[in-house]
């Protein structure tokens, strides 16, 4: 059999790792900043969920989802996206009643049919914030400055606001029309996903980025210039917000996002010094989406964004703000007496908190010092019979070199190689550990 995984799907490893728990730390750390509560939904969801939320004539539904029939004949779906999901459970557990204003946020892997290229994967791994229950513009400003304060957390600079309003249904159905008229007279000249678009969803035909459909693209009406009053009122509240809190933006009259459940603010936060303007994350308010889906009319708004990329951008811009792990002590032992000592002694250290291993093979010495160095341990200790009978052992300094005699009695190891530790965040003071430790 191939030991390919399937195509489009990747194994992120250990090394990488820190990388991926350094941009999961980040973004729960301003989760907890923001007040913002963890929620995990399935993988698997009915199809129908997604066809409705998301949206029939989206390229998501059309070309993208995973779909397929269970053994009793559902049809199912690897989510594609987190936020039908969310105003899914939203309303699954009732709390358009019980709880209606909600601040969740989620983390975890989604999945879409793609043609699998650099940087696009068919399983790819998403972040995002879903607020449920209020309209007021200031939770648009809050959303939004989520995520300018995340990208800034983790060094991200040159940060640009792309900023829009694509107003209410009526305003977009409006405005669905003037695209449609702007759009027929060229037509004829534009590529055939945008033909087949200015029936489906004229919208979509301003996200094209064929060369030959950009100049028509450009001199298109822009939404925010056709609001209905409250909807401009709404959107200038926006600004007004954002303007209070000192965050930056552009408003782009024709920046729209792909999914049919967004209305109103819609939003873009890229990194102007990637060279190639990523997006880095995407938002905007979905105010229809639980009524799609069922439920009572209720506001919603969030974005979301790919833990790919930033990885990507993390690695290009700060290589050196993750550090491999270090083990805190290996036990090196030689003779079968001593490892059944040297077991134990590491079974009680790492119930005291430290971090270490022991050789597992019984090789020779040199092969396990070649492991402690490996393992980047901060000491070593080696057990022989003699070390056993004894009680006592040496302990090696592995940065300094230097080596004190030491009962092997846990506790007293336990604070040689590993003292307790004082930092809240559960760093240590020498640095090093890019991931806190928890008792
Ligand atoms: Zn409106
Ligand atoms: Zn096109």
């Amino acid at each position: 059999m191939s030991h390919d995984p399937v195509r489009g799907m990747y194994d992120i490893l250990p090394d990488e790792m820190p990388w991926w728990h350094l941009a999961e730390a980040a973004m729960r750390e301003m989760a907890r900043r923001y007040n913002y509560r963890e929620i995990r939904v399935p993988l698997l969801e009915p199809t129908e969920l997604f066809t409705r939320g998301v949206g029939e004539a989206t390229d998501i539904v059309t070309k993208e989802m995973y779909t397929f029939q269970d053994r009793g004949g559902r049809s199912l779906t690897l989510r594609p996206e987190g936020t039908a999901s969310v105003a899914r459970a939203y309303l699954t557990h009732g709390w358009q009643t019980q709880a209606p204003f909600q601040k969740l946020y989620y983390i975890g892997p989604m999945f879409r049919y793609e043609k699998p290229q650099k940087g696009r994967n068919r399983q790819f791994h998403q972040y995002g914030i879903e607020v449920l229950g209020a309209l007021d513009p200031a939770v648009d400003a809050e959303v939004i400055a989520f995520a300018w304060s995340l990208m800034e957390m983790l060094g991200l600079a040159g940060l640009r606001l792309r900023l829009n309003s694509i107003g209410c249904a009526q305003d977009r159905a409006a405005y669905r029309d003037l695209l449609r008229t702007h759009f027929a007279a060229s037509i004829g000249r534009m590529c055939a996903d945008c033909q087949r678009r200015l029936d489906e969803n004229p919208l979509r035909i301003l996200d094209c980025k064929e060369a030959s459909c950009r100049p028509f693209i450009e001199t298109a009406p822009g939404s925010a210039d056709h609001l209905c009053a409250d909807c401009a009122a709404h959107f200038s509240d926006v600004c007004a917000w954002l303007d209070r809190l000192a965050l930056d933006y552009d408003v782009d009259a024709r920046l729209v996002r792909g999914l049919d459940y967004y209305t109103r603010t819609v939003f873009e936060l890229v990194s102007a010094d990637l060279g190639a303007q990523d997006t880095l994350i995407g938002g905007g308010r979905y105010d229809g989406l639980v009524e799609m889906l069922g439920g009572p009319p209720t506001p919603g708004i969030g974005f979301a964004g790919g833990f790919e990329r930033l990885v990507l951008v993390l690695q290009e811009r700060s290589p050196d703000a993750v550090q491999p792990e270090r083990l805190d002590l290996f036990l090196a032992t030689l003779g079968l007496e001593a490892r059944r000592a040297g077991m134990a002694l590491a079974t009680a250290l790492r119930g005291l908190g430290a971090s270490v291993d022991v050789d597992h093979r019984a090789r020779g010495l040199r092969k396990q010092l070649t492991q402690a160095n490996d393992l980047r341990a901060r000491h070593l200790l080696v057990l022989g019979d003699d070390e056993v009978r004894a009680g006592r052992g040496r302990l090696k300094d592995m940065d300094d070199g230097s080596e004190r005699e030491v009962a092997l009695d846990p506790e007293t190891l336990a604070e040689l190689v590993f003292p307790p530790w004082d930092d809240p965040c559960g760093g240590r003071d020498e640095g090093g550990d890019a991931e806190g430790r928890s008792p």
